[in-house]
């Protein structure tokens, strides 16, 4: 049946649902959602594992005691942007990885 534009329904090529909004090619967006959700939890624990890294190398390597709180301030920024970095990089690559 064609869509309410004219233009034919393309089936989805994961689960064969036809959804008048789909880019030929492209999943659906159930079989969105799905690889959305499967994707943000291994970047989740991913982007934990890099950011413990992280953390034990700003433990290690910044100096502490100094006259200054800046190393430590970058540090636990760093530290921050870790997680925030890693996790959208992770959940792209997964969502590709899986689609
Ligand atoms: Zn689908």
């Amino acid at each position: 049946m064609p869509s309410p534009s004219g233009l034919p329904e393309i089936p989805c090529p994961k689960c064969g649902r036809k959804d008048a909004s789909a880019v030929l090619g492209d999943v659906c967006v159930f079989c969105r959602d799905e690889i959305q959700a499967r994707a943000n939890t291994i970047a989740r624990r991913g982007a934990l594992v890099a950011t413990l890294l992280m953390a034990v190398y700003v433990w290690v390597r910044i100096p502490r005691g100094g006259a200054s709180a800046l190393p430590q301030i970058y540090g636990v920024i760093a530290v921050a942007a870790t997680y925030i970095i890693m996790y959208r990089i992770i959940s792209r690559v997964a969502f590709e990885a899986f689609k």
